[in-house]
């Protein structure tokens, strides 16, 4: 099985900003890579959405938020309390602006004197460049600095081009001993009892293309950031208005459906999403046209909207 049939996977929980709205629950994200479940920002209501679209509280592991806004924050309360209230005695890992652990703190002090079950890690973020922030075998994440009224970081996950399979019968075929296995792995070739040169080709499953994401929220259109979502396979931008409300959008540091495009169109990304939409829009077509004009591979996110993130055609 290739690299590739593996899940990549991206569950939208809230699509509105920051006023509510009757049909939009405000931001969050949930991404599956490769079984890894990665919450992006916590708008209130982010629990019951995931009760809602199947996805386990004990799956998440790792928080990811951008900004200390009510819209992207409001649900951290509620989704830890259920944590403890589960029995929860897992670390819990969040990366956000470093103030956020004073928050949460004092509410949870507040509802919690003792102490709770389970370990709070806090990761403070850096507002000024791009970083590594999350690494294992198989994945990375990288923040990097947005533009909006408040310190505001997007994030970027990718999968690591891991060295490619070796393919068992061939294993078998020429028998080929374990100590010999991680250098044709790294590309060597087989050299057999014979003498016979079998080629690293052979041997292995095609190196897979490693597959990303960016999720860029909240921020007003600027080109800084373009590098550090370049080439991504699905880009989500935030597209709160349409252009006609252009000076809006600058004035309180948001983006146009036309702004969202025009990153993604610069950064040559595959496919685009656009989502936090301002409660002025009872519908987001207006925003959805506007940016496909400019980059037709767009789509306005909806609330239950699961989305494979594949390969972008080079
Ligand atoms: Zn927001």
């Amino acid at each position: 099985m290739s690299d590739q049939t593996m899940p990549f996977q991206l569950t939208i929980l809230g699509t509105s900003s920051a006023l509510p709205t009757s049909n939009r629950y405000p931001t969050a994200q949930v991404l599956n890579v490769l079984g890894r479940f990665f919450l992006i920002d916590c708008g209130e209501g982010t629990q019951t959405q995931m009760r809602k679209f199947k996805i386990g509280f004990s799956k998440i592991d790792h928080i990811f938020i951008t900004h200390l806004h009510g819209d992207h924050i409001f649900g951290l309360i509620g989704l830890i309390s259920t944590m403890i209230l589960l029995g929860r005695d897992k670390d819990l890992h969040i990366y956000s602006y470093s103030e956020l652990q004073k928050y949460i703190s004092a509410q949870l002090s507040f509802i919690y004197p003792g102490e709770i079950p389970f370990k709070i890690a806090y990761h403070p973020l850096n507002y000024k460049r791009e970083q590594l922030i999350y690494e294992d075998k198989k994945v990375s994440v990288y923040s990097f600095p947005l533009t909006h009224r408040v310190p505001t970081c997007g994030f970027r996950f990718e999968e690591k081009s891991g060295l490619p399979n070796l393919i068992p019968e061939k294993i078998k075929e020429y028998n080929i001993p374990i100590r010999e296995r991680q250098r044709i792995k790294e590309g060597g070739d087989f050299l057999t009892n014979e003498g016979f040169v079998i080629p690293h080709s052979e041997l292995t499953t095609h190196r897979f293309k490693s597959r990303s994401f960016a999720f860029c929220s909240d921020t007003r259109f600027d080109e800084s950031y373009i590098e550090s979502v370049r080439n991504v396979d699905l880009l989500y931008h935030e597209a709160t208005f349409a252009h006609d409300n252009q000076e809006l959008a600058h004035s309180t540091f948001h983006s146009t459906g036309k702004d969202a495009a025009t990153i993604a169109l610069k950064a040559q990304v595959g496919k685009l999403l656009i989502g936090h939409f301002s409660a002025r829009y009872k519908d987001n077509l207006p925003i959805l046209k506007e940016a496909q004009e400019i980059f037709p591979e767009t789509k306005a996110i909806s609330e239950g909207d699961v989305i494979q993130v594949e390969k972008k055609k080079s």
